[in-house]
């Protein structure tokens, strides 16, 4: 589906909030810090600027509403983990996800955090997913199809031997928070549906240590690894223009806060 300019211009906005709200959060991840904490800040946060968080009363089929304003994933936690009493400890990974609505338009995005010290190999995870992210965008140009995105992403986790999560997927966004078309973070090239100019979607490559598999906690929610090994996450908001992609979201407001997770990192896009 092909978003109009006046469409474009309230995602724009929407994205904006988002950005910030993970920046704020940002600011507030410490050893010793609760996550319950974190998802006050977010929602205070997003409700000084009118919007309403969109996660929070979120219904998945099958599954009791999401009572929160973030997704805290903390670790082996892949995505849709609860905030609650945990205690942030130094070289945790934790995965903040947030969506918001303002105006009618929907902002998503999602930002690997680093606890205090990690580890190489977390730091290795985060440095790969971020660049998948990178190439993920750079594949969605109206030249290619759903699939470009997919394989970009997966070839360069998988050369690395990092697991891509199948059973979750990046969408279309806009005045609904998931909408077709689903963006897999896994494909062959060529294949699927062509990128329209005007589409808005969210790319968001979840990437494990180890295998690709994943369970859901009893708590009905948290998607984990199966093997227990680290998981990364991190999403923006695009929109597909004639002369190639603009990232609605930004990281820059979190990166004036905080050192990122990753490595500085050199990009050959894809295709
Ligand atoms: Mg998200
Ligand atoms: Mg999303």
């Amino acid at each position: 589906m092909s978003r109009t300019p006046h469409e474009i211009a309230l995602l724009r906005e929407s994205a904006d909030l988002v950005a910030r709200t993970l920046a704020e959060v940002g600011k507030h991840i410490f050893p010793g810090q609760k996550t319950l904490v974190l998802d006050s800040i977010a929602e205070e946060f997003i409700r000084s600027y009118d919007a309403i968080p969109a996660f929070k009363g979120y219904r998945m089929a099958r599954l009791p509403a999401f009572p929160c304003t973030l997704c805290i994933s903390v670790n082996d936690a892949v995505v849709h983990g609860f905030p609650g009493s945990y205690v942030l400890q130094d070289g945790d990974l934790v995965s903040i996800d947030c969506g918001v609505l303002l105006n009618g338009y929907y902002g998503d995005s999602a930002y690997t955090f680093g606890v205090g010290e990690l580890s190489a190999e977390n730091i290795e995870l985060c440095t790969t997913t971020y660049e998948a992210l990178l190439l993920g965008i750079a594949a969605s140009s109206s030249h290619n199809t759903l699939g470009d995105i997919g394989y970009a992403i997966q070839r360069h986790c998988e050369s690395k031997g990092m697991g891509v999560v199948r059973d979750l997927v990046g969408h279309g966004i806009g005045s609904n928070l998931h909408e077709p078309p689903q963006i897999p973070n896994y494909g062959m090239p060529n294949k699927g549906d062509r990128i329209q100019t005007g589409m808005t979607f969210c790319i968001e490559p979840m990437i494990n240590l180890g295998t690709h598999k994943v369970f859901i906690d009893r708590d009905g929610w948290t998607v984990r690894s199966a093997d227990g090994s680290a998981s990364a996450h991190y999403e923006h908001m695009v929109c597909v223009h004639s002369d190639g992609p603009e990232i609605l979201t930004t990281f820059e407001f979190i990166e004036q806060h905080i050192t990122p997770p990753y490595k500085q990192i050199e990009i050959i896009p894809y295709g």
